[in-house]
């Protein structure tokens, strides 16, 4: 665990205790400078050299990038950053016409074990803190310039409700203090049942997604081995609790996988659970990671369930998919640089 506070972990009031002594316009100047302008200490000018230089050691950044690859032209980008006890996660920025999206990790590794994910391959090292989530998205806020950062998702690496408290700060902070939109911030989780409910108690309406992939239990089982703690029928009630109490939209996600759960059998029940819940379906090819054997459906057979699913009056889209060339794409991160894919650009190095 980090022990060193960096830099985007204290609150307004722990910067004040920090700042002690100095006048209180000087918490405004320093919090301007991380929050509204993402500056490096050293470049937040408004700061005399020598607080700079003490805060630079004070605060340092969680995240120092490693590897920076870019692909379809600089539409999608990957970061896999170093943390400051040498563990590494990865982050992706990814711009469409009209929004941009940075798909943030919430923790080193996973422990949620399905066997399609490569994080989940790799298993569960450790959980994020706040500044280490929060500087994820400073960090990606930067890069889109002059393009605006316009959506957050937790759908990088972890299980952001198994990380709850950290999670839950970093979306306050991305909300009041980077002032994106609650609905513009989506966390996607496997289906921890307790934390879906405590999200359904905050005042924040963010966006729920819910990685289903599977619409009978049975299938789930195999899967979303979390399914064996919560199976679908609690699941979906905490998901019929979390749209009423924050009159979100829900979707599911819906990895294709072939022969798997890309039958019409497994339309029909999705379809059935979609209905009652009035849930949004996006469908994705299961894109290829080392450690498991099954090939994504094929885009015809994708196609195919699609249209299964609208002609039973449910709503989905398929996802474009973004990155694979960098492995960047859903179910692909993990903490090792990938000896296929090399760097485009410069590594960013930055002082911490
Ligand atoms: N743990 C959270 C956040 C990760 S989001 C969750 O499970 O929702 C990453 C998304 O990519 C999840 O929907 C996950 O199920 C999906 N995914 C994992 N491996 C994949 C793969 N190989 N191809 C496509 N999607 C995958």
């Amino acid at each position: 665990m980090t022990t060193v506070e960096t830099r985007y972990e204290p609150d307004r009031t722990r910067l004040g205790e920090i700042l002690s002594g100095q006048p209180s316009y000087r918490i405004d100047q320093l919090w301007r400078g991380l929050y509204d302008e993402g500056l490096e200490i050293e470049q937040i000018t408004t700061l005399p050299k020598d607080l700079r230089r003490d805060l630079a050691t004070l605060l340092p950044s969680a995240l120092r990038a490693h590897t920076d690859l870019v692909s379809e032209a600089g539409e999608t980008r990957k970061w896999l950053w170093e943390l400051r006890d040498g563990d590494s996660i990865e982050t992706v920025l990814m711009h469409y016409p009209g929004r941009s999206t940075v798909c943030v990790s919430s923790q080193a590794g996973c422990a949620m074990a399905c066997d399609f994910c490569a994080t989940g391959q790799e298993g569960f090292r450790r959980h994020l803190t706040t500044g280490e989530i929060v500087e994820q998205v400073v960090r990606a806020r930067e890069a889109a310039r002059p393009r605006r950062l316009s959506n957050v998702v937790f759908m990088g690496m972890g299980e952001p409700l198994a990380n709850y408290d950290a999670t839950w700060r970093a979306i306050r902070r991305i909300h009041g203090d980077l002032g994106l939109s609650a609905r513009h911030i989506t966390v996607s989780t496997v289906g921890l049942v307790p934390g879906i409910r405590r999200m359904a108690d905050e005042q924040l309406p963010v966006s729920l997604a819910v990685s289903l992939h599977a619409a009978t239990d049975s299938l789930r089982d195999d899967l979303v081995p979390i399914n064996r703690r919560y199976p679908l029928d609690v699941l979906l009630e905490a998901c019929r609790e979390y749209v009423g109490a924050s009159g979100r939209r829900l979707s599911f996600e819906w990895a294709l996988i072939e022969g798997v759960n890309d039958t019409s059998e497994q339309a029909r029940a999705l379809a059935d659970l979609c209905r009652d819940l009035r849930a949004h379906v996006n469908l994705i090819p299961l894109n290829p990671t080392p450690g498991y054997p099954t090939v994504g459906t094929s885009p015809e057979g994708v196609r195919w369930f699609r249209d299964q699913l609208v002609a039973n009056g449910t709503n989905a889209t398929i996802r474009q998919n973004r990155g694979t060339d960098i492995d960047a794409a859903c179910g692909q991160l993990r903490s090792s640089q990938h000896a296929k894919a090399q760097p485009v650009a410069a590594p960013a190095r930055r002082p911490r």
